[in-house]
């Protein structure tokens, strides 16, 4: 499943195309992908006529902000890619369910063969409307996060954005104290941190040296600001590498391009590989349904 740095990777590549085109048609051949709307032709209305003024992003959802103040919001779901081409002409991959066609030139294709995906308009709220802005996001210090959330109430409810929301490691100290849950089940919980799945959970705790089944509260000073360490680095690595693209290929860029991060990965994949830090080997588990890699040496 995509995480955040492959849904970044993706808004950088679009950012600079796609600021200031107008939408000049959405076709779309499957309604469940937009099934938060009424009828696909509320979607198409909301989106047809209107410009894109910037692109952003919040945990694993990109943010298309347009003129008539509305967001068009895209989950990726397991499998989804948005693929951007130059005109109609081009071959239609197969399992292309929405098609975006901008004005002047260019369309952007949503293809999704498992279709855990969507894609929905956020009407912004009248002034004044008071939105319940997440508990976690509002502890940023900086960002534009806050702001953002308030306009799309859907994400509301979204935490801590590592790379949008400025958040200090004595922040997330106080959001671990006192609990017992896992540290992989917080770090992977959308509504305290987002944008953090499987892979980089795994990678962060590793980094950081931490097992994924130390209750949180359980961590001293020094281990809280190695993991708040951890979590801005792996993600920033991740991001400069274009994300990870494993063996399933799901993941490409814009262009189909995949990630290359996964060839940095230290134990996310690597089962039965030495560590490169002490040399013995990477374990896997089975953890809540989900493979969880961990060096038993490096981590405690
Ligand atoms: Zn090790």
């Amino acid at each position: 499943m995509p995480e955040l740095p492959e849904v970044e990777t993706i808004r950088a590549a679009l950012s600079r195309e796609l600021t200031g085109k107008k939408v000049k048609s959405v076709t779309v051949t499957n309604g469940k992908l937009t099934k938060r709307h009424k009828s696909v032709k509320e979607f198409r209305a909301l989106l047809e006529g209107h410009t894109v003024k910037s692109l952003g992003r919040l945990g694993k959802n990109l943010i298309f902000a347009l003129d008539s103040g509305n967001h068009l919001v895209v989950h990726l779901g397991m499998s989804g890619q948005l693929l951007r081409a130059r005109s109609a002409k081009d071959p239609k991959p197969k399992h292309t369910h929405v098609v975006i066609t901008f004005s002047p030139g260019g369309e952007l294709r949503y293809v999704d063969p498992r279709m855990f995906g969507e894609l929905f308009v956020s009407v912004a709220p009248p002034e004044g409307t008071k939105i319940d802005v997440s508990p976690y996001a509002k502890l940023a210090v900086g960002g534009d996060g806050v702001a953002l959330r308030a306009k799309i109430p859907e994400l509301a409810d979204l935490g801590i954005d590592p790379v949008e929301d400025v958040v200090g490691w004595d922040r997330l100290a106080a959001i671990l104290r006192d609990r017992m849950t896992p540290l992989k089940a917080i770090l992977t919980d959308q509504h305290v941190i987002c944008g953090i799945g499987n892979i980089y959970a795994d990678e962060i705790l590793y980094t950081a040296g931490l097992r994924f089944d130390r209750p949180a509260g359980s961590l001293s000073t020094i281990e809280v600001r190695r993991l708040h360490r951890s979590i801005g680095e792996v993600l920033a690595e991740a991001i400069k590498h274009g994300g990870s693209t494993l063996s399933d290929e799901q993941f490409v860029d814009p262009d189909g391009k995949p990630g290359n991060y996964q060839n940095f990965h230290h134990v996310y994949g690597r089962e039965g590989e030495a560590c490169p830090r002490c040399r013995s080997l990477v374990k896997k588990l089975t953890v809540r349904g989900r493979a969880t890699y961990f060096c038993e040496n490096c981590q405690a």
